[in-house]
């Protein structure tokens, strides 16, 4: 039994997605106690009680502690079935933080599956259903995943109501993947999408994106979700390289300024192009599983996180991997092998 301190590092969610994750990978049982107990709420929430319940669903898993605000949960895997999965979150909570945790485990499934998250899909602090459509999921395939995922119903933050279904296949051996130069650049362009809010936000941000990353008036679009069942904004800017495509997202929030959401995306796009590194920082909290998994890769980054260090450690009890960061002025190499 692999015992975990939630209050450990960054004390956040992430712990428990990857605990779920690897045990379910792995069959080693865990149990975790002071689950998020480095957040103002500690405890299961909504979007990390649907978790638990993917996996338990997934991996015909036992559980003890599996409510809403329990801060200690015992998990026992049991075989990992593929299949056709719903789960309904019943919040804005993310529906992609919940496709994380089970996507692994998926892998190692002894069929594909078909897994429908409704909820949110576009939140802040977590990764929008475009990111991992377009910069998480193509780096999987170079790896040897066969995944795709289906926006299907754009979900903001409060209301949520979106809905995204992932389709995988079973993938049980995956390739080691480097990623340390970025190699020449792509077309940039940016999206802001909107609903329910007065459309000169959209038009504001997207003249801000253009100012500060000196885009043309062609690569800038405003587009309005067909399914949506509340008003919300995100502004994404596409980063492509001959190595990933990096997805940059800020999120229209009442009392902020258009300009302010907009200049923030253009900060983190242009710290990440200035860096040289390959992966961006959110990229990089999604690579270390995988890459785990696979037992050896690499990447470049501009900032190793807390949130990082603490996931690699977690892995690391799970695993028999070891991960290593070097310091190469201005951005990190971050490398993991058996
Ligand atoms: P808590 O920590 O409160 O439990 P949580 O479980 O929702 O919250 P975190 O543990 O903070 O979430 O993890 C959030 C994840 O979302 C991280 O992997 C982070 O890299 C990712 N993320 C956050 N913002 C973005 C973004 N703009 N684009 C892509 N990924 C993002």
């Amino acid at each position: 039994m692999i015992e975990l301190d939630g209050s450990f590092g960054e004390g956040g969610g992430q712990i428990l997605r990857t605990a779920l994750s690897l045990s379910l990978c792995t069959g080693q049982p865990f149990v975790i106690d002071r689950i998020r107990a480095g957040r103002q709420k500690p405890g299961l929430l909504r979007q990390h009680l649907t978790a638990v319940q993917a996996a338990q669903a997934i991996g015909t898993a036992d559980t003890e502690g599996a409510a809403l605000g329990s801060q200690r949960l015992l998990f026992r895997p049991g075989a990992v079935r593929g299949g056709d999965y719903r789960f309904a979150i019943g919040t804005a909570g993310s529906c992609t933080l919940v496709l994380q945790t089970v996507l692994p485990a998926l892998l190692c499934a002894d069929a594909p599956s078909t897994v429908t998250v409704s909820g949110g899909t576009h939140n802040p602090s977590a990764p929008p259903a475009d990111f991992l459509q377009h910069a998480f999921l193509p780096l999987l395939a170079r790896m040897g995943v066969e995944a795709s995922l289906e926006l299907l119903a754009h979900g903001f933050y409060p209301a949520g109501g979106g809905e995204v279904r992932l389709c995988v296949t079973p993938t049980p051996a995956l390739r080691a993947l480097h990623l340390c130069e970025r190699g020449g650049a792509g077309e940039t362009r940016a999206e802001s999408w909107i609903s329910g809010v007065p459309g000169h936000v959209a038009e504001r941000e997207l003249a801000t994106v253009r100012q500060r990353l000196g885009l043309n008036e062609a690569l800038c679009t405003v587009r309005t979700p067909e399914r949506l069942q509340g008003p919300g904004n995100v502004l994404l800017v596409f980063v492509p390289s001959e190595t990933v495509c990096e997805v940059f997202a800020g999120f229209g929030e009442h009392g902020v300024s258009a300009e302010r959401v907009a200049h923030g995306v253009c900060r983190e796009v242009n710290a990440y192009l200035a860096s040289g590194a390959a992966v961006g920082e959110h990229l990089a909290d999604q690579l270390l599983l995988p890459m785990a998994l696979a037992g050896g890769g690499s990447f470049t980054t501009p900032v190793v996180s807390s949130h990082c260090r603490t996931n690699m450690a977690v892995i690391e009890r799970f695993l028999p991997v070891r991960f290593e960061v070097a310091d190469e002025g201005g951005r990190h190499r971050v490398g993991v092998q058996v």
